[in-house]
């Protein structure tokens, strides 16, 4: 297996990426789509938008990429997709970089597609519009479907912007679930969009990895024709039960981070205990006084504890401060001495906090 680091001074803490094991999960869930007629976005925003990353994901036939960022999009300027959507509205602060680097982007404010359209006029480019109904997450999104249908009819009849399909984002505030009833009202809003325009849309755009559980049980309405996936193309997990899919690997991204103190320590603390940073007392569990403790030298501004996961199911993680992450080693299967490593699953932010920490060292695993 070769690895190739990449150009960060500490050798730990480092983030492993394993790219054949990434190329599998991909072509799984590509499978599981595309044989139900969906089409993926593949989301990029929680590898920063990581190049080397993303054109896997090409080469693997995700050929629409899908970020929040426009510093993302353009961190991928050079990655051959056929399509690049921002899939947060845009800030108005930005539209000539999103213009240059993007095609498409999730729009919901008329002044901000009127910029687009100007700018388009400017660079000599077209430019993508998907408008977001909000179906009760409370987040991004018309929740007055008028006047969703409206902005249709403008965005319509503007020369340099291209009306291209409306879409939904649930699961990402409210955590209020996606099932056939809320996506037949978005097959719904299209109809009406497009007899409202005259225009044919696209694109009907029905969610995230949360979509993936309804998908399978074979909830989505016909119409739905996309779903942006992030999560479950990465590491192969469904967001409604957080199950893994069958034929996935769970090791794309592994957080190793090096062992600087190993002692044995009592399991309670002692002394008199005040409220921790978020203004909460912390509790403990009493696991006896004789423990065998690990320091690991790694924070939260480098992953979050509260998701993340010791590869060593003897291991029990039991809290980080901003540079210290604390373990209990006593039942580890493996015997580790300072210096050595633990290795860490991710969850979804934890992921993040790793990408954009910039002490932690990408090392990509390129060949079986
Ligand atoms: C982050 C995001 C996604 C991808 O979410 P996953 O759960 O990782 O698939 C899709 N759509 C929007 C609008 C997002 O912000």
């Amino acid at each position: 297996m070769k690895i190739e680091p990449a150009d960060r001074p500490a050798k730990y803490p480092s983030l492993t990426i394993n790219l054949p094991h990434l190329r599998n999960n991909v072509r799984v869930i590509r499978e599981l789509c595309e044989s139900r007629g969906i089409h993926i976005t593949a989301v990029t925003k929680v590898f920063e938008g990581d190049p080397r990353i993303a054109q896997v994901l090409v080469e693997e036939g995700l050929t629409t990429l899908g970020d929040s960022r426009v510093d993302n999009l353009e961190f991928m300027k050079d990655v051959q997709a056929k399509d690049k959507w921002l899939i947060r509205p845009p800030m108005l602060s930005e539209i000539p970089r999103l213009v240059k680097y993007g095609t498409a982007s999730l729009n919901s404010e008329l002044a901000v597609i009127e910029a687009i359209n100007e700018e388009c006029g400017k660079q000599g480019k077209r430019h993508k519009i998907i408008l977001m109904a909000d179906l009760g997450d409370i987040r991004e999104g018309f929740v007055d479907y008028d006047e969703m249908i409206e902005v249709a009819k403008k965005v319509a009849a503007m020369p340099n912007v291209d009306l291209y399909g409306i879409g939904v984002n649930l699961t990402c505030f409210s955590f209020v679930q996606y099932d056939t009833e809320k996506l037949t009202e978005l097959v719904q809003l299209k109809k009406r969009v497009e007899e409202a325009t005259g225009v044919k849309l696209q694109v009907v755009s029905g969610g995230n990895s949360a979509t993936l559980d309804l998908m399978l049980r074979g909830g989505i309405p016909e119409g739905v024709n996309n779903l942006r996936l992030g999560e479950s193309v990465l590491i192969g997990k469904e967001r409604t039960h957080y199950s893994y899919l069958p034929g996935t690997y769970r090791d794309v991204f592994i957080l190793h981070a090096e062992i600087v103190e190993l002692k044995e320590k009592p399991s309670l603390p002692w002394g008199n205990i005040g409220v921790n940073s978020y203004g909460v007392t912390p509790t403990f569990v009493d696991r006896g006084p004789k423990r065998l403790k690990a320091i690991c030298a790694l924070g939260r501004q480098d992953f979050d504890p509260d998701i993340t996961v010791p590869c060593d199911p003897g291991v029990i993680l039991l809290g980080a401060s901003s540079d210290h992450l604390m373990l209990d080693v006593t039942d580890a299967e493996k015997t580790y001495k300072v210096g050595d490593c633990i290795d860490l699953e991710l969850g979804y932010f934890s992921m993040l906090r790793a990408f954009t920490s910039s002490y932690v060292r990408k090392e990509y695993l390129v060949e079986e």
